[in-house]
């Protein structure tokens, strides 16, 4: 019981914070979606989101997104909502989704990831210098295939993947608020990003995954949300990228050929945002994976 009051006590405490500037504040939000669901708007520019379940049983944050978002966060929750953040859950291992887990871990916070999450943050830590520096948390629950969550009168499904945008990405399905939280693999309303993920075929199988839950919103991690429909849509656009770039290969294009010849035959896709500015990077990205053969692992 102490625990349990500590731990409540620790999560309403509003901290007083001299990092918080003006311009980031502007850059965060938390935004009611349905009757218990928030959108959870943070990082730099104000483009990563979270989604936030408020219930009488306490709160579950799926993505933190970096230190100065989830502190901004931490304060509003506890401003507006007289309950603990019981439960973190991490969409994927990727750093810019999850930095900001461990202020919400020393408040009591239990967090949940898929099993290979832990290796994956590891190895970026390892590999990459500018981890050194970052406060990472590791998960406190781990699991493979799917982790059922409930809290308060909800539900929240949380579902592998399997391998692809990293091996450790989830979907989290809100299933009373006929809701996902799907980060990277989806790009709603738009092009995706830049030159693209790899392996980029095996995004294919991550999208079908996802839409064969129950849902009617998704909450992507770097784009306006969306429905279900904007998730087909997007796995319609990057079905045709591939097959049509590997058409041109097979047909001996060069990628500027191939860009040209793309511009014309996909033009059906222009109503997406960022077409001007990322689809030929996005067909420059398809194109040389599957030219050095790597699309598929
Ligand atoms: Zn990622």
């Amino acid at each position: 019981m102490m625990r349990i009051a500590l731990i409540a006590l620790a999560s309403i405490l509003v901290i007083p914070n001299s990092q918080l500037k003006a311009q980031d504040e502007k850059d965060f939000s938390l935004n009611r979606l349905t009757d218990d669901l928030y959108h959870f708007r943070g990082g730099t520019g104000g483009n990563h989101f979270g989604t936030v379940l408020v219930t009488d049983e306490g709160i579950v944050v799926v993505d933190t997104v970096e230190p100065k978002s989830a502190l901004w966060l931490k304060n509003e929750l506890a401003k507006r909502f007289n309950q603990p953040v019981k439960y973190v859950i991490f969409s994927h291992s990727h750093y810019d989704h999850i930095g900001g887990s461990k202020l919400f871990k020393e408040g009591g916070a239990i967090i949940i990831a898929h099993e290979n999450a832990e290796a994956e943050i590891l190895e970026e830590e390892r590999t990459q210098q500018w981890m050194s520096k970052r406060e990472i948390v590791l998960p406190d629950i781990a699991f493979s295939d799917k982790f059922v969550l409930k809290i308060g009168d909800k539900t929240v499904n949380l579902i592998s993947l399997g391998s692809g945008h990293t091996d450790s990405l989830i979907v989290a399905h809100f299933v009373e608020d006929r809701t996902i939280h799907l980060v990277d693999v989806a790009s709603i309303k738009q092009v995706g990003f830049m030159t693209l993920g790899r392996p980029i075929k095996k995004y294919i199988p991550q999208l079908e995954k996802a839409m064969a839950l129950d849902f009617d919103l998704v909450v992507p991690g770097h784009a306006a949300l969306g429905e279900k429909q904007d998730v087909r849509n997007y796995i319609d656009y990057l079905t045709t990228l591939i097959s049509q770039v590997e058409n041109a290969i097979s047909e001996g294009k060069t990628l500027e050929e191939t860009q040209q010849i793309l511009l014309g035959s996909m033009a059906e896709f222009n109503y997406l945002k960022r077409w001007d500015e990322w689809f030929l990077l996005n067909v420059t990205g398809v194109y040389l994976q599957i030219a050095e053969g790597e699309a598929s692992d």
